[in-house]
């Protein structure tokens, strides 16, 4: 299968719920074979879990890798460790395989494409840990900052919040992805900079189906409505989607390979010719 994409997920609420929301969305949901009511079990440990999923006749392979509640332990202290050492394992074995002298004609790829890091919908500023974070892993893989559970703000507090999120960003010296140095073109730098005015994107996520005007929706009833998943209107998870599976997929992979991947393969050829054996913990230095 040609089209390939992993998608790690970080700290924050409903990760999860949003697995399931991409896998059970429009696109997926006319894919063959996904039995409805298949549900991604709990995480306890890093997990990847893949889906096939048919995009204008092409079939496409959605990965996903859910991570527990890192960051949600009383003492936080170098929590992205676990899922730095993640992403360079990836690299690692790709590197590996691509020294191999006897190289496979397609080296099995599992790098991480993006990162979703899930924000929560506090109102307030980004946590310390929000950041750092952030921009620990934004020199090995595309970051993309989302709003979680953003059906518990109310349309004004979800625009401020996205304002001050972005400019704490800016502050913070956090290169989210599409990172503005990599834009080729002027037209690229149009068409991203629409895309930059309006991130973070605030979504919502839910694996349970409503009917709403004859029709089977995703979405969350409560006592005032039905949220749903997919309307525009009501949130930012179709964007989302297509952002990630369609406009800018191959993107998102190029420039894992073109950027974070060659950073981490001339690092690593650099320090010791790259084809010695080496353990893990020498590929987990979290300030690559
Ligand atoms: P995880 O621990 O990050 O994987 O979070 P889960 O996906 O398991 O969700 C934790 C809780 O938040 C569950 O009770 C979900 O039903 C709820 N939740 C998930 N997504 C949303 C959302 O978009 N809006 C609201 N209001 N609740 C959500
Ligand atoms: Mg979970």
């Amino acid at each position: 299968m040609k089209k390939n994409i992993f998608i790690l997920f970080t700290l924050g609420l409903g990760k999860s719920t949003l697995v399931n929301t991409l896998f059970k969305s429009q696109v997926s949901r006319r894919s063959a074979g996904w039995a409805r009511d298949e549900k991604i079990p709990k995480t306890i440990e890093i997990k990847a879990v893949s889906h096939v999923l048919e995009e204008g006749g092409v079939k496409m392979k959605l990965t996903v890798v859910d991570t527990p509640g890192f960051g949600d332990q009383i003492n936080n202290d170098n929590c992205w460790e676990p899922i730095s050492k993640y992403i360079n394992e990836q690299y690692e074995k790709f590197l590996k395989e691509e020294v191999n002298i006897t190289r496979k004609k397609r080296i099995p790829d599992t790098r991480v494409h993006c990162c979703l890091y899930f924000i929560s919908p506090t109102g307030h500023s980004l946590r310390q840990l929000d950041v750092e974070f952030m921009k620990r892993l934004s020199h090995s893989v595309n970051i993309i900052p989302v709003i979680a559970k953003s059906d518990t703000m109310t349309i004004e507090e979800r625009q401020e919040f996205k304002q001050r999120v972005r400019k704490e960003l800016e502050m913070g010296g956090i290169e989210f992805y599409p990172q503005k140095e990599f834009d080729e073109d002027m037209e690229d730098k149009s068409d991203n900079d629409k895309i930059r005015e309006a991130m973070p994107f605030a979504v919502v996520g839910s694996d349970k189906e409503y009917q709403v005007n004859g029709k089977r929706v995703l979405g969350r009833k409560t006592a005032w409505g039905i949220v749903e998943v997919e309307n525009p209107n009501h949130c930012e998870f179709a964007l989302l989607r297509d952002f990630l599976i369609r406009s800018h997929l191959q993107d998102l992979k190029e420039v894992t390979h073109n950027i974070h991947y060659e950073t981490y393969r001339a690092k690593r050829l650099n320090e010791n010719g790259g084809l010695h054996p080496i353990s893990t913990n020498d590929t987990q230095e979290s300030n690559l």
